[in-house]
């Protein structure tokens, strides 16, 4: 009934390693070509294990059964690696149900033949039974339909095979586990078409199971175990295409070598890419994108604003292939640029006397801090002049206020023609003004006083405002004697000598250093 040879061995350890690579496909079974390699691994199983069952029983009908039965294998193996061979290569993303039947069809109809021989004889037409050194197995001579099915699934897998040879080709990342998926077949086919050949001396040795061992066990290091089933092999180099950012690789000559298609989209009519270094497209490229190892930067090509980021390919080469990934900041950058000249005409603004466009009192009290900092670190001098025009409300009284604002502007004018360029003239408020006078001593802000109360006075109201104004001023003056003063006290010092301006009668300057 039963016998245990040798010739068992083949078979049983292809059986269970089949079967322990259909369960441990399992958990990277919806990653792409996961359910097919799993469903391979259990066409295998069924068809080494029928052919140990066949090795195992000595019943000539039993032998014929599980040799019947192993088609259950045999028929869809090379269906099922040629689904894995595309969807793993990301050829073909989802086997559409009518491809997955139409492939199937004839496996399907070979599986059939096989199980119902008998009547027609397609797929054996003779069957002997040998019995040698207590081993009984089946010797076959194969029939027409045996060779459709043969050319087919060699078809089938020599295109699976091309298909993951050629990803190998296109992808160094997953090397390894594609150059596996190209190697099993190739060791399986082999060892199967040794064993149907006419000229293997060992009847009873299925080769076939050995190739079947040796192939699982290498989809198993290269596919399996180093987790490369989570990583369909091109989808990276798909995700890199099908990117709405522009990539380019250079050389380290600067040498565009590659650009995906929205590189080509963006820049390929204009500047022929991969003709050209990177240059023509960039002419001043910042040189630390090329040579220090992730930099990121911003330039702008055809009008518009890209922040780029590059990364050598390889980081251990100072000579790497380098990555430039460009993200349009377009919209960005003119937000930002935007923004930052309200915010500078805000600041302007805060800084600015809006009747005159003087600088203001804020601005004033800022630059007084300042420049005091500056006498304290380097002992230099520092003047104030304050004026305060005499009579102003008479001005309004008598020709109204818009006048009386003309003629504000007309003294901001003569401040701006009598001032040095590195006095800090401001409105101080009201018809006040004040002049902040670095490096400047007492003899010098007396005189520069002097000079601005006589052009106040003699200023041609008339050709400007249309009506003879008199207009003068009283000014005080201070110079700043002690470091230990507050700048503060400085204006206070130019306010008391205003004062006496203005006690003193008027259109006068005064100066009050206490
Ligand atoms: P004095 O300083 O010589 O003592 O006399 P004054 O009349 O100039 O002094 P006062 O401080 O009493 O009045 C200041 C006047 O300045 C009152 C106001 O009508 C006028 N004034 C202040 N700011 C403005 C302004 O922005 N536009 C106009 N047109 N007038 C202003
Ligand atoms: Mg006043
Ligand atoms: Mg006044």
């Amino acid at each position: 009934m039963f016998q245990l040879t040798i010739w068992s061995l083949p078979p049983l350890a292809a059986a269970a390693l089949t079967f322990a690579a259909f369960m441990r496909a399992r958990p990277q079974r919806r990653v792409p070509g996961g359910y097919a390699l799993r469903f391979f691994f259990l066409t295998l199983f069924f068809w080494s294990a029928f052919n140990t069952v066949a090795t195992l029983v000595t019943s000539e009908r039993a032998i014929f059964l599980a040799t019947q039965f192993a088609y259950l294998g045999v028929s869809l193996a090379p269906v099922a690696w040629f689904v894995f061979a595309l969807t793993y290569s990301q050829r073909v993303v989802r086997i559409s149900r009518h491809a997955l039947n139409t492939i199937s069809a004839l496996p399907l109809i070979t599986m059939l033949l096989a199980l119902s021989n008998s009547s027609h004889q397609l797929i054996w037409i003779d069957l002997r039974f040998v019995t040698a050194d207590g081993f009984t197995g089946l010797v076959t001579e194969h029939g027409f339909w045996f060779y459709v099915h043969a050319v087919y699934s060699y078809a089938l897998i020599l295109v699976a095979t091309a298909v993951l040879a050629f990803a190998l080709t296109q992808n160094k990342q997953h090397h390894q586990s594609l150059l596996a998926a190209v190697f099993a077949p190739v060791i399986a086919v082999t060892t199967n078409l040794l064993s149907l050949s006419p000229w293997f001396p060992y009847p009873f040795l299925d080769l076939t199971m050995i190739g079947f061992v040796a192939a699982v066990l290498i989809l198993d290091v290269g596919i399996m175990r180093r987790g490369l089933l989570n990583n369909a092999p091109v989808s990276r180099e798909r995700i890199i295409e099908h990117l709405k950012d522009p990539v380019l690789v250079l050389n380290h000559d600067g040498e565009i070598i590659d650009a995906n298609q929205s590189a080509l989209n963006a820049w390929d009519h204009e500047f022929s890419l991969l003709t050209n270094n990177i240059d023509q497209l960039i002419p001043r490229l910042p040189t630390d994108i090329l040579i220090s190892p992730e930099s990121n930067s911003e330039i702008t090509i055809n009008q518009r604003a890209y922040e780029i980021a590059s990364t050598p390919l390889d980081p251990t080469n100072t000579e790497s292939q380098v990555a430039i990934v460009f993200r349009d900041v377009t919209e960005r950058r003119a937000a930002i640029d935007a923004l930052q000249s309200t915010k500078a005409e805000l600041q302007r603004m805060a800084h600015t006397d809006a009747l005159t466009s003087m600088h203001n009192r804020r601005y004033f009290m800022e630059r007084l801090q300042s420049e005091f900092e500056r006498v304290v670190r380097h002992g230099s001098v520092l003047s104030v002049l304050l004026f305060d025009l005499d009579h102003f409300k008479k001005v309004n009284d008598t020709y109204g206020h818009d006048i009386g604002d003309a003629v504000l502007i007309a003294i901001a004018e003569v401040v701006k023609q009598v001032k040095r360029t590195t006095d800090i003239a401001c409105r101080f408020g009201g018809e006040e003004f004040a002049l902040l006078l670095p490096e400047t001593d007492k003899i010098g802000a007396l005189n520069l006083a002097q000079r601005m109360r006589r052009s106040i006075e003699s200023y041609p109201y008339a050709s400007r405002i249309g009506h003879n104004v008199k207009v003068t001023a009283s000014i005080g003056v201070a110079t700043l004697t002690h470091t230990d003063q507050a700048p503060e006290s400085l204006l206070k010092t130019a306010d008391r000598a205003l004062y006496k301006a203005k006690d003193g009668g008027r259109n006068m300057v005064c100066v009050n250093n206490d």
